[in-house]
Parts: structure tokens; C-alpha cells; sequence
């Protein structure tokens, strides 16, 4: 049981002096009278842990320090991989969506049985990377779609266009219905990475979700509106962090020298495309960092960029991380909100992010499913474990009943 005196409730409703009460994996009452208090998290900002639409979970910085992408499979890059996910939980997203590569789906299934920590993961394996005529027919990119829901997809990624630089589309839009209509078909939603015209083509094939968006009109978000089409654009981090290791991604493929200055340029572009979307009415915006080697764990900080830059409000930025974040994924039922019959998945921030947006960056208490992964906060008294250690504990407590519970 947790007793607070601010929970956020992940919807836009603040709750104050209550107690969240935890059995098993999930959330079964919120009573200010319950007891007795386990986790004293007074003083603090509690809330649902944050998703995570869009990371890489498994790319990372190789061996020689620089930017490796996704091929990796060397015991370093595994290693490395399940580092990401440690970081990214610690960092309080409890859940992410990877979009990804292949190698997700070790590192989802190990976190899903308990035997890794980390945030809940859905990934997509291997994207459908449009290359024109090159990619398929319809029926060959249906048949694509099959393979991958086979292999265990939890949903599909779908490169639409290019880059920014290079925005137009790199499938048709009959290549696009087939792919976003056979997922559908198969109970899979679609991500999909477009720019510009590709906006468009994606909120008129019934794909779920349009990743970045950036240079698409005014009319275009209009229609994703009106199809009910999710948005997950980025505040600045993912470019940012490019700048950041600039020694670390120079001359991988992509990041050329002349590169480095576009990105730049590109930020203020990206704050006001945000602007902008913030004015279409109805638009559903979601939280997606695109973290990538470099900025796993360091999600939060985009909440920074779009409340400081952009103007966002710092309720619907956490509201875009937490329940709208969950409908978006499917799983509004599940995680998202602090309510009964939900997952126990529950952070707290040192600090009031509604005041002040940088308590992104405190997380000190992280519990996923019931099990807590991190408890920094100042109320040890309440948290310390047998032999005297801070109970800040893992998978080992798996399978334990009522964990937050019991003392
Ligand atoms: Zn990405």
C-alpha cells in the first residue's frame, strides 16, 4: 500500500492524501483510509509510469564506441540491449513500444517471464521498409504483414517516406491500404514513419499511427483527426542527442558530416510542426521519443523540450505518457491510469512536474506490476529490507504475493 499526498491519475485528475492499494500485479482500491502504509511516498508526485509509443530498444553504441544501429549481436550488444531496458525502467517508462528489430523479441519475452528487468515491450521485428515498386506488390506486402504477425509482431512498422530531407513517399498509396488493411485483418495495429505527403496516404489507408508527421499541412492532421489517427511527433531529444554524440554517429551510415548542420536546423522546425498540431482540434497526440543509441533513458527529457519549447501543457504531456499513451497501444484497460483493476504500474517523481517540468528527471521510486524496481525516496525507515538493504528489488520478487503488501 502507498500512501501519497499527490497522485496524478494519469487522465488529468489530480488526487491528493490518498493511499493506492497494490495486490499482486494490480491496483484493487484507491482509499485514503486504507492500511497500513508500505511505501510512504508523501511528498513526492505519484503517478502511472510513463509509455514509452516509439523507441530502439535494442540500438546502441557498439564496442568501439560508436552508433552500432540495430545489427548487433555480439554478447556486448545483447548486453548492451538489456541495459537499455534496465535504464528506460529506471527512468520510470514502464512500458515501450520498440520499432525495433528482431533481436526485440528475446530481450520482450526475458522481461515478460521475469527473468529481466525492464519496462513491458511490444515490438514490431522487422519493419516493412518502403522502396517503391521494389517493395512488393499489394498481395506480396500482405503476405509480409503475415510473416511478421507469425513471428510474433506485436504490431508493424511501416517506413512510409524517407527523412525529413528526403520526405516524398517510398510506397504507393495501394501499397500502404494493403499493408495497414492486413494488419488489421490480423488484430495488428500500424506505425507509420512519414513525413509530408505520407501523412496523408497513412490517415487515408486506416494505419493506427503516424510517426514524426513533421511537414505534413494543417489539412492533413484535419483528416487525422477527423479518421481518428494517432499522432507521435518528437520535441527535439532524438536531434538533440544526435548533436550530443555527434564523434559517436559522424560517418555510420546516415550521418554523414554535411548532416550534422541540417539537424540542427531541424529542431525549430520540429518545435513548430508540434505548435501547429497542437491547434487541430480532436487530434490525438501521443509520447515517442525515437530513443535510439544515446538517449535510452533519458525519455523524459523530450516532456522537458515540448513543455519549454513548444508550449505544451505539463498535465496533457503526462496524460500523452500515461492513459492516451495506453489507448493508443490498445491496452487503456491495463496500464495508463491509477485505478482499480489496473496493472500496479506507479512512479514518483521528486518534485511537482505540473510547476516545475524538469522532475521528469527525479524518478525515485518505479514499481511495474505490482513488483518495485527502484525506491529512492527519503522515507527509508519504510523500505528497508531484511539484512538492512534498501529494498530495491527486481525479478527475484516475482511470483510473490502481494509484494507491495507484505512486509
Ligand atoms: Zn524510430
Amino acid at each position: 500500500m502507498i500512501a501519497a499526498s499527490a497522485v496524478l491519475d494519469g487522465k488529468g485528475r489530480v488526487l491528493r492524501n490518498t493511499r493506492v492499494v497494490i495486490e499482486g500485479s494490480k491496483i484493487v482500491a484507491i482509499d485514503p483510509k486504507a492500511g497500513p502504509v508500505d511505501y510512504d511516498l508523501r511528498g513526492l508526485t505519484v503517478l502511472p509510469g510513463w509509455i514509452d509509443a516509439h523507441v530502439h530498444i535494442t540500438w546502441s553504441f557498439g564496442k568501439d564506441g560508436r552508433n552500432a544501429g540495430s545489427g548487433g549481436t555480439t554478447p556486448e550488444a545483447t548486453l548492451q540491449a538489456a541495459s537499455n531496458a534496465w535504464v528506460t525502467l529506471m527512468a520510470g517508462f514502464t512500458t515501450v513500444q520498440s520499432v525495433g528489430s528482431s533481436a526485440d523479441a528475446a530481450l520482450r519475452d526475458a522481461i515478460a517471464n521475469g527473468t529481466l528487468p525492464g519496462p513491458r515491450i511490444l515490438t514490431a521485428l522487422e519493419p516493412l521498409a518502403g522502396r517503391g515498386d521494389q517493395t512488393g506488390t499489394p498481395d506480396e506486402i500482405r503476405a509480409y504483414v503475415r510473416k511478421q504477425k507469425e513471428a510474433g509482431a506485436d504490431l508493424i512498422k511501416i517506413f512510409a517516406a524517407n527523412s525529413i530531407r528526403r520526405s516524398e513517399m517510398t510506397l504507393s498509396q495501394e501499397q500502404l491500404n494493403a499493408a495497414c488493411d492486413e494488419a488489421k485483418k490480423q488484430g495488428l495495429r500500424t506505425l507509420v514513419h512519414a513525413y509530408k505527403d505520407a501523412v496523408r496516404a497513412a490517415s487515408i489507408a486506416g494505419c493506427t499511427q503516424v510517426e514524426h508527421g513533421t511537414l505534413a499541412t494543417d489539412d492533413d492532421l484535419k483528416l487525422m483527426a477527423q479518421k481518428g489517427t494517432w499522432l507521435d511527433p518528437q520535441a527535439g531529444l532524438v536531434m538533440e542527442n544526435y548533436l550530443l554524440n555527434k564523434e559517436k554517429f559522424l560517418g555510420t551510415p546516415g550521418f554523414p558530416e554535411e548532416v550534422f548542420p541540417m539537424i540542427e536546423k531541424n529542431i525549430p522546425m520540429y518545435h513548430e510542426f508540434m505548435k501547429r498540431t497542437l491547434k487541430i482540434p480532436g487530434l490525438k497526440i501521443i509520447f515517442g521519443l525515437d530513443a535510439l543509441a544515446g538517449s535510452h533513458g533519458r525519455n523524459a527529457e523530450d516532456f522537458i523540450d515540448r513543455v519549454r519549447d513548444v508550449g505544451v501543457d505539463p498535465m496533457a504531456a503526462m496524460v500523452s505518457a500515461n492513459s492516451l499513451g495506453a489507448e493508443a497501444l490498445g491496452m487503456a484497460d491495463q496500464i495508463g491510469s491509477i485505478a482499480p483493476g489496473l496493472e500496479a504500474d506507479i512512479i514518483a517523481l521528486d518534485g511537482d512536474p505540473l510547476k516545475e517540468i524538469t522532475a521528469v528527471r527525479r524518478v525515485v521510486f518505479v514499481i511495474k506490476g505490482g513488483v518495485v524496481y527502484k525506491n529512492q525516496s527519503s522515507n527509508r525507515n519504510l523500505q528497508v529490507g531484511k539484512g538492512g538493504l534498501p529494498l530495491i528489488v527486481g525479478a527475484s520478487l516475482r511470483g510473490r504475493p502481494n509484494v507491495a503488501t507484505k512486509r
